[in-house]
This record gives structure tokens, C-alpha cells and sequence, in this order.
């Protein structure tokens, strides 16, 4: 590794990733390889009851499906693992006893009931809740007296008193918070386990992560997580913070937005290209305009190109890209979309006749259905418009046997229409929609007894419009 450059994602897997997560992922990888640095996979399992295999397992695929790749992380191995943060434990533990040592932190044996009243008389009297440091000042005797009634003591770090701590964020420029406004905060539960606060911080000093990015949602811990990582003699790495993506009316993408879940826009269709595409433009303007492939996209990111503005996330940008990343697609990769739907053997040519017609799995699948299955009973306007042909130019067109494009025209002008007057009912009588492909090269596909069958049902319809 040439650079001393190193970023990472860290994810809860706690739900599904959504695109919130999957842009910061992009955008931490693609600072990594911009700059030839170390890209880390950490996997911030610490809520047990909420993490499970399953997710995390649906996590790695949904970022390597992105084209994500990472140096150290699960499968790989960068000299900096472990890589899950359960499993990172002893140096947590490790950390507190310095800190402790040291004087930097201190047991409190405050109890949640006492700290939740605590919190109401600050709100009730505007004041920011935080920690009162009611035991930060006791002596040995007073532990001791404590200890005695069976209170169990989580571990706080002693902030520093009244400064201000000041730090340049990478996306939100200069950040200034008053120590006093913090408060001591929680690096080892009751329970004996590290706080997200800290084991967040010690993995990413440990492991030499020189910029964090990251939501902004987790700013306000920033000031606190720098002066834990100086209080260990560590460097704090920079920081970045990324405002949060909204939603169609405005809203928060939350991990309850479904539809919005990386899974749920992968079952639907698209593709990686699609995704990030868009996400390389929501909030970053480093990039040209264009379509970039993921491989190239590294090129296209600088850090300093960040916003702070929410950005939204437009569905027609999102459908835009996908039109240019499904034009580029290898055949490979939209075959599945339609396996089993169309005769054996006219997989590639279904495939290549509405290809330009599709954008998401179910069109794909509607056309195999307009194609291979059951047309739907034409609405009113639908059937108006077959009606208006007349039964004799269905008559005409059922002399044709064969789906041969050619003589149905043929067939169709000979009983006096042309034009839109016969194309629109040719195919809609054919296809069940006014919009699609060229119809010369779907007939190629169809089948002789079922154009006849459509073309029936038209005549049928016609004729009782009489
Ligand atoms: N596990 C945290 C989260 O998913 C990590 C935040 C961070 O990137 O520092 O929100
Ligand atoms: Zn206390």
C-alpha cells in the first residue's frame, strides 16, 4: 500500500442497507481507491439481539453487488481485524483500563432512573441534557459505600472541562461544541460491554482509518469520540458527515422506507450501474456528467465536492440511469430476468426485441406474458379502438396464417385502412398495449395458433360492437 490513506464503512446490520448507507459505502470506497488508499469492511455487530448472520451475510452481498470490494474486512484481511466489532472486544476492554489508569475515565454507579430524572430537570429547565458528573468526583470511600449497596458501575469518560472542541469537518467545514454541553459519557455499559461511543472510536484509531464518513446524525458524537481517541494517545481521524437522503414528499429515507432498501430496488431490477450513478451525484458534484462505469467512478469522487444540503433522491434520476446502465447490460445479465417465461430456444431473441422497451423485472415479464400468454380483456378506450377496424379487416387479417408481419399489412390495407387507423388496432389486438416495441420482429417470436386466437377474439369484439 503506497498510501497512508484509509477509510471505512462501518454498518450496524441491524436492518437492510438502504441507499442512505449504500452512498455512504460508495462514497468511503471511492475515497479509498481515489487515492490509493486501504478501504475497511467493519461490521458493527454489538447489538446482538439485532444482528444476526442472515443480515450480515445479505449486508457483504448487497456491497459487493454494488462492486464494492474492500482490503480488510470479512473474507479479507488488511492486518487491522478483526473485523467484527464483538470480536474486537479485548481491545475495548484494553482501552478502558488505560483510560481509567489514567484518570481519563471513571466508574459511575448512577442508576437509569436516577439519570432519566436527571435528564427531565434538564429539559425542564432548557438546559442540555447531559450527564451531571455526579460521580465523578468521588473519592474511594464514596465507591466503596456505593459498591456496598449493590449498584453496578458502568464506565464514563471525564470530557474535558471548559473548553471548546474544535475540529474542520470534511463536509460541513469548521464544527465547534462546548465540552461543558457534553457531558461524561458511557464507554463500558453496567453490563461490562463498550458503548457504541467508544468501541465506534477505538476500532477506527486502531485500525488507522484516516477519514470517516459518515451520516450526520452521528456529528454531535464526533467532539466526544475525538478527545476519547486523543485521551488514548491515538490521532482522530478526519471527518465527514453526510446529510441525510430524503425521500419523494421530503421525508427521511429510513430503513422502514421498503422500497427504498437496497434489496428492494435489487428485486425489482436495478442495476448496480443505475444505483450508482445516481448515488455518485446525490450530494457530491465531482463528477462529470455522463454515465461512468462503477470501476471509473473512483476518478470521478472528490471528497472536497461534498454538500451539506439534504439531497433527495428522485425517482426519475434513478430510472434515468438505469435506462443507460440496462442499455450497456450484457445480455448475461438480463436473461434471468425472463428464464422460464418464454418458449425454450427464444430466450435471446425475446430478450433482444424488448430489451429497449423495459426498465424493471416486471416489464420484462409483462411482455413474455403479451408475447407467450394471456392477454388481459381490453379496457373501454382498448376496445373501442379494436372495434373501430371493422370485423371485415379482422376478417381479413385471420386469412393470414402465419405471424408474418408483412402480409398481415398487406392484408389490413387491402380492407381500406392504413396508417395509425390500422396499426393502433393491429396492435393492440396483438400486444394488449398501444406502446412496445417494433411489432415486425415480436411477430417473429409469437405463435401462429395464438396470433390467430388474438386475432379472433378482435373479430369477435368487432363484430359485437356492431
Ligand atoms: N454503526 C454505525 C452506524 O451504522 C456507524 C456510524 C459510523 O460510521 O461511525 O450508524
Ligand atoms: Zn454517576
Amino acid at each position: 500500500m503506497t498510501s497512508p490513506i484509509a477509510s471505512r464503512f462501518a454498518p450496524s446490520p441491524t436492518g437492510s442497507l438502504h441507499l442512505g448507507n449504500l452512498r455512504t459505502a460508495l462514497y468511503a470506497w471511492l475515497y479509498a481507491r481515489r487515492l490509493a488508499g486501504r478501504f475497511v469492511l467493519r461490521i458493527e455487530d454489538t447489538d446482538r439481539e439485532r444482528s444476526d448472520e442472515a443480515k450480515i451475510a445479505e449486508l457483504i452481498d448487497d456491497l459487493r453487488w454494488l462492486g464494492i470490494d474492500w482490503d480488510g474486512g470479512p473474507g479479507r484481511d488488511d492486518g487491522t481485524g478483526p473485523y467484527r466489532q464483538t470480536e474486537r472486544a479485548a481491545y475495548h476492554q484494553a482501552a478502558f483500563v488505560r483510560l481509567e489508569a489514567e484518570g481519563h475515565a471513571y466508574p459511575c454507579y448512577c442508576t437509569e432512573p436516577e439519570l432519566e430524572a436527571e435528564r427531565q430537570l434538564a429539559l425542564r429547565q432548557k438546559r442540555p441534557p447531559r450527564y451531571s458528573g455526579r460521580c465523578a468526583g468521588l473519592d474511594a470511600a464514596g465507591r466503596a459505600a456505593l459498591v456496598a449497596e449493590g449498584r453496578p458501575a458502568s464506565l464514563r469518560f471525564r470530557m474535558p472541562k471548559g473548553v471548546r472542541l474544535q475540529w474542520t469537518d470534511r463536509v460541513r467545514g469548521p464544527q465547534s461544541f462546548r465540552a461543558d454541553d457534553l457531558g461524561d459519557f458511557v464507554i463500558r455499559r453496567a453490563d461490562g460491554t463498550a458503548s457504541f461511543l467508544s468501541s465506534n472510536a477505538i476500532d477506527d484509531a486502531q485500525m488507522g482509518i484516516t477519514l470517516v464518513l459518515r451520516g450526520e446524525d452521528h456529528v454531535a458524537n464526533t467532539p466526544r469520540q475525538r478527545a476519547l481517541i486523543t485521551a488514548l494517545g491515538l490521532t482522530p481521524p478526519e471527518y465527514g458527515h453526510l446529510p441525510l437522503l430524503v425521500g419523494p414528499n421530503d421525508a427521511p429515507l429510513s430503513k422502514r422506507d421498503g422500497a427504498m432498501s437496497v434489496r428492494g430496488l435489487r428485486e425489482r431490477g436495478y442495476l448496480p450501474e443505475a444505483l450508482a450513478n445516481l448515488l455518485l451525484r446525490l450530494g457530491h458534484s465531482g463528477a462529470t456528467d455522463g454515465y461512468h462505469a462503477i470501476d471509473a467512478m473512483a476518478a470521478q469522487f472528490d471528497v472536497s465536492a461534498l454538500g451539506h444540503a439534504p439531497a433527495h433522491v428522485d425517482l426519475q434520476q434513478l430510472n434515468h440511469w438505469q435506462h443507460e446502465a440496462l442499455s450497456r447490460a450484457p445480455e448475461a445479465v438480463l436473461l434471468p430476468w425472463i428464464a422460464g417465461r418464454t418458449p425454450v430456444g427464444l430466450e435471446a431473441a425475446t430478450l433482444a426485441a424488448i430489451r429497449k422497451n423495459v426498465l424493471l423485472i416486471a416489464d420484462a415479464q409483462a411482455w413474455c406474458e403479451r408475447l407467450y400468454g394471456q392477454l388481459p380483456v381490453p379496457g373501454t378506450e382498448h376496445a373501442a379502438l379494436i372495434a373501430s377496424a371493422g370485423a371485415a379487416f379482422w376478417e381479413a387479417l385471420l386469412s393470414v396464417t402465419a405471424p408474418d408481419y408483412d402480409r398481415l399489412v398487406e392484408a389490413g390495407k387491402s380492407a381500406g385502412l392504413k396508417g395509425k387507423a390500422l396499426f393502433q388496432p393491429l396492435r393492440l389486438a396483438l400486444t394488449g398495449t398501444l406502446e412496445g416495441p417494433e411489432l415486425r420482429p415480436l411477430l417473429q417470436l409469437m405463435d401462429a395458433a395464438l396470433l390467430q386466437k388474438r386475432l379472433q377474439a378482435a373479430r369477435t369484439l368487432a363484430a359485437s360492437a356492431l
